[in-house]
């Protein structure tokens, strides 16, 4: 009997979405070689409706990599904070932080092909189905199946950046009994580089600039969402007013998609030689628009521990120490947030209104908040 053939790669990683593809061309370019395989196709990505919210801080790291998409991405100028039949409002304006734009906002499927243009065709291999994972102290043995054959691979590191995490002990999981409702609508007048966040009972409601048209998330029980999602052109165009006021006008809805939501996170980011980034690692909530961009500062921080102290055990322990800070930050955060604005509890919303007063009348407060949306945990304490 003939043995199976072993392959050895550096760096394996599990998922060619954003995240993982970061993380290669990170590690590329610091010289380190690393093999991406993900179970759908490539251009499977091309079909995917989210837009996503990057910081300034994602967009610098991404030029690095020259994988900016520059033509693709809108800037947020001004970003208006309220809550609906309530009073309070805050403005981000990028005036006071001397920046182009507060952040950006950008297609996922414009993300992941420009990402994509740089991920050598021999450095992925689509369509793979993971069969078994053995793990060990030195190595980790992958068993897949790609293009009929099975294949066995040994690595030193298991990188897992295969999104949101089905069932799985090791994920504490909170559910929100919320659904994002997302599509794309034409505003009238123009949206002037604005982004708005709008807190309602029934959970946020968000727009972001993305050419001339507002990206919506419409964040709703799952039993509104269902409605929502069947009602036609006109009477969603009526329903989204009505969470939003009359401030400004909508036409032209695109097609609606949906996404349930839940908070994933996982108890801990390493065992033996794997290791869990991106939305693998915690699964937010859309509010603030904070997963892409924690996802983007773990794989940037994983490529820079083992480009300097390799994979051994204490420098993936590094990794996971220095990741807790920004990682639990985020899920707190984006938590806190859905869950204090999410109802119409008359004590609370009125707490509400003077926290949005007090940060739009004191800049401090207001600078805290703003930073940490443009840095990330670089902008800690
Ligand atoms: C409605 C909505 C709005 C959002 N808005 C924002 C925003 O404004 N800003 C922001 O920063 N974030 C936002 N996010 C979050 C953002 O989409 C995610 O954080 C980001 O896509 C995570 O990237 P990832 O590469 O970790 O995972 P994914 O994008 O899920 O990619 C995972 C890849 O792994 C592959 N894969 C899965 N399982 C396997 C397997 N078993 N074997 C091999 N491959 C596998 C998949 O095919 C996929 O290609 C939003 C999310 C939602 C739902």
């Amino acid at each position: 009997m003939t043995e199976a053939v072993v392959e050895n790669v550096d760096i394996l990683i599990v998922g060619a979405g954003p995240v993982g593809m970061t993380l290669h061309l990170a590690l590329a370019a610091g010289g380190r070689k690393s093999l991406l395989l993900d179970r759908r196709p490539q251009q499977a990505q091309q079909g995917d409706p989210r837009a996503l919210a990057l910081s300034h801080g994602a967009r610098q790291l991404l030029e690095q990599i020259d994988s900016w998409p520059t033509r693709a991405a809108t800037p947020i100028e001004t970003i208006h904070v309220s809550q609906k039949d309530g009073f309070g409002r805050t403005l981000i304006d990028r005036a006071e932080y001397d920046l182009p734009a507060l952040g950006y906002v950008v297609r996922y499927r414009d993300l992941a092909g420009a990402l994509a243009a740089n991920v050598a065709a021999d450095a992925v291999l689509s369509e793979a189905e993971i069969i078994d994972i053995a793990p060990g102290d030195q190595q980790v043995t992958v068993t897949l199946r790609h293009a009929g054959h099975t294949r066995t691979f040994q690595t030193q590191l298991l990188v897992h950046a295969e999104g949101t995490p089905g069932d799985d002990p090791t994920v504490k999981v909170s559910d929100y009994e919320q659904h994002a409702v997302i599509c794309e609508v034409t505003p009238m007048p123009g949206h002037n580089k604005r982004a708005w966040e709008r807190f309602t009972p029934d959970g946020p409601l968000a727009l972001l600039p993305l050419g001339n048209e507002y990206s919506i998330v419409f964040t709703l029980p799952p039993a509104k969402a269902d409605a929502v999602m069947a009602l036609d052109d006109d009477a969603f165009i009526a329903a989204l007013q009505e969470q939003f006021g009359q401030r400004m006008s909508f036409a032209k809805p695109g097609k609606r998609s949906r996404f349930p939501l839940a908070l994933r996170l996982r108890d801990t980011l390493i065992k033996d030689r794997e290791v869990w980034i991106g939305n693998s690692a915690q699964t937010l909530h859309p509010v603030s628009g904070q997963g892409f961009n924690l996802g983007i500062r773990d794989a940037w921080q994983l490529a820079e521990t083992v480009l300097k102290y390799g994979v051994d055990r204490s420098s993936l322990e590094n990794y996971a120490a220095g990741r807790r800070l920004d990682r639990q930050g985020g899920a707190f955060f984006t938590d806190k947030i859905v869950r204090t604005f999410s109802n119409d509890f008359g004590p609370l919303k009125l707490a509400r209104g003077l926290g949005l007063l007090a940060l739009d009348l004191c800049p401090p407060a207001r600078h805290f908040v703003a930073k940490r949306m443009i840095w990330g945990a670089r902008a800690w304490p």
